[in-house]
């Protein structure tokens, strides 16, 4: 037996066998052919060319009717690299020039395109070049005649296992009964994980070298909830996982009919739980859970599945999508979080050396004023149809804060000038996801209408750890009494200020955190929707009076390790449950 570590993407137990997928096409063969055949190989690189677009035309429609407009842009792109005009001329000119045939022309394209999106040290760009892969393996495959069988010959429960699932691959697996994912590569906005949270199976990715150790046809169970894959279990990790699958299915029965009620304490505090999205559709998934609304609204990732940056009207008709889907609900807009770890390296001449320090989030819109001010046009023209809130991200220092207003207020200016209709009211706040935000947080709060506290980031810059890194992942914590110092004290001075303040990080969907933050005075949660229905049960449970007493409690101590043990005690008391299949 053994079990690999990686990142929990979308949530669930699964059984099942492995059925490792390998997404490139061997290496193509270099053949050539004699010179009066050179005609014939082009003619049939133009119908290998013309039927895969056909048949992507097909899957595009296919994944629109049953996923969404989002997971089908990605196709939208790699139809788009089957008529780019350069890579055409590639192929044709190595067929031409050398006689290579027409699936060797096909494939050193692709690849070379592939080797140079590769190049650029960005997450965005590398994941590019996994599609560019995907289409190399479809085009050489219309070429050769070959398809991927082994596919769809599956039978049985199926685990697939691969370096990086193509996005073509996840498509077709969803006719087929496979029951989770596990990849090498991949965090939580890969391909995988969205195609595995939008199929709803579990999926666990970055497990580094599952491709190595799992053979074809191994047993394996994936948890997709504390990321772990265990590799031919023995009998005990068997009825181990049994049980835990049996007690986490009550469990959800339970939290899915919590998810109904109102998320009021015992002595009667109301406390509102929002969601964090990615996608405008995933708005519903919120109220499934028993959300209120959306606190967060992570706008980037509109750039992630386009090949191209999105225009004034594609980011228009997604916010006015999400409003369509809140109906009047809150809907709290951030503005793009581009840079660090978020595919920007790529606009920049030389790469950062510390990209996190760098020119990102706020920072990188206001050093892009027309490509800020066409997000900001398309979020004040949505504002015309239902009320939403404009959020920037990072903001460091209360100047950066009056020049993203001031640019907001030109783009009203340009509607106004146009008689564009908009809200004039829209409110406008910030994250508080630096020190030096959360430090000044007073001075904030005279200037904008509401806080959100990002502890995500909050974390990473508080005791100097890179929030990605699994090396120093042990020294990055919530409970850390720096970080918690912080929050506190944001959460005073927007009360001083009565301003709302909320916390968008992924501590307020962790259990743990749920009495020491309602204690310190925090009314409103934002979490990925699955965290929704546990925090609301809790919430249910708590009583205010003893959430501050623990917050006081909390005060006192010096270590983040005194903070979780202490915290575990008093949440079990409340919730015997509330901790299961959580990290701690
Ligand atoms: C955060 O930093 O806490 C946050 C919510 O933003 P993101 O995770 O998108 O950086
Ligand atoms: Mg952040």
């Amino acid at each position: 037996m053994h079990a690999i570590r990686g990142i929990a993407v979308s949530p669930g137990i699964a059984f099942g066998r492995a059925l490792t997928l390998s997404s490139t096409v061997d290496n193509v063969e270099y053949r050539t052919v004699a010179p009066d055949l050179v005609a014939a190989e082009l003619v049939r690189l133009q119908h290998a060319l013309e039927s895969t677009c056909k048949d992507l035309d097909k899957l595009i429609e296919d994944t629109r009717t049953r996923l969404g407009d989002e997971p089908a842009k990605i196709f939208q792109f790699h139809r788009s690299i089957l008529v780019d005009a350069s890579l055409l001329k590639m192929m044709r000119g190595d067929i031409e020039r050398e006689h290579v045939v027409a699936e060797y022309a096909a494939s050193e394209a692709l690849r070379k395109f592939a080797a140079t999106l590769r190049a650029v040290e960005d997450e965005a760009f590398q994941s590019k070049a996994a599609d560019v892969v995907d289409v190399e393996r479809r085009l050489v495959s219309a070429l050769m005649g070959a398809s991927d069988e082994r596919l769809k010959r599956l039978d049985g429960p199926v685990v697939v296992v691969a370096h990086e699932l193509t996005p073509t691959q996840a498509a077709e697996l969803h006719r087929l009964r496979v029951v989770a994912f596990a990849t090498d590569g991949g965090g939580l906005t890969s391909h995988t994980s969205i195609f595995a949270r939008a199929l709803g199976i579990p999926a666990v990715t970055g497990c580094v070298n599952a491709t190595d150790v799992i053979e074809e046809g191994d047993e394996l169970i994936v948890d997709g909830d504390t990321g772990t894959v265990i590799v031919r279990p023995n009998d005990e990790a068997r009825t181990h996982y049994s049980i835990e699958a049996t007690r986490m299915a009550q469990r959800r029965k339970v939290l899915h009919d919590a998810a109904r009620e109102e998320p009021v304490t015992r002595d009667g505090v109301r406390i509102e739980l929002l969601g964090n999205i990615e996608l405008a559709e995933e708005v519903p998934l919120i109220m499934e859970n028993g959300g209120e609304g959306v606190g967060l609204y992570r706008t980037e990732y509109l750039y992630l599945t386009n090949a191209r940056a999105p225009t004034e009207q594609e980011h228009f008709e997604a916010y006015t999508e999400a409003l369509r889907h809140c109906a009047g609900r809150t809907l709290t807009i951030r503005t793009l979080d581009l840079g660090a770890d978020k595919y920007t390296q790529e606009h920049l001449e030389e790469p950062e050396r510390n990209p996190f320090l760098g020119l990102r989030s706020i920072r990188y819109c206001l050093s892009r004023p027309a490509m800020f001010k066409t997000q900001l046009r398309a979020l004040l023209r949505a504002s015309a149809h239902g009320p939403l809130k404009i959020m920037f991200p990072l903001v460091s220092s209360v100047m950066e804060l009056r020049q993203a207003k001031m640019q907001l207020r030109d783009a009203a200016e340009e509607l106004e000038e146009d008689g564009i209709p908009f809200q004039r009211d829209v409110q406008v706040g910030i994250m508080i996801e630096v020190p030096s935000a959360a430090i000044m947080a007073r001075s904030f709060a005279g200037e904008a209408d509401f806080f959100s506290i990002g502890t995500n980031d909050l974390i990473q810059y508080t005791v100097a750890v890179d929030r990605g890194n699994e090396r120093v992942a042990h020294l990055y914590s919530p409970a850390h009494p720096a970080v918690l110092q912080l929050v506190k004290s944001v959460i005073k001075a927007a009360k001083h200020a009565s301003i709302d303040v909320s916390l968008c990080g992924e501590m307020a969907g962790d259990p743990l955190f749920t009495l020491l933050l309602a204690g310190l005075g925090l009314r409103t949660f934002s979490m990925s929707p699955s965290q929704l229905p546990a925090i609301k049960k809790l919430v249910r449970g708590m009583d205010i009076g003893h959430c501050e007493w623990v917050a006081r409690r909390v005060g006192s101590f010096e270590s983040d390790r005194q903070v979780v043990n202490y915290l575990r005690d008093e949440t079990r008391k409340i919730d015997p449950e509330a901790l299961v299949g959580q990290l701690h």
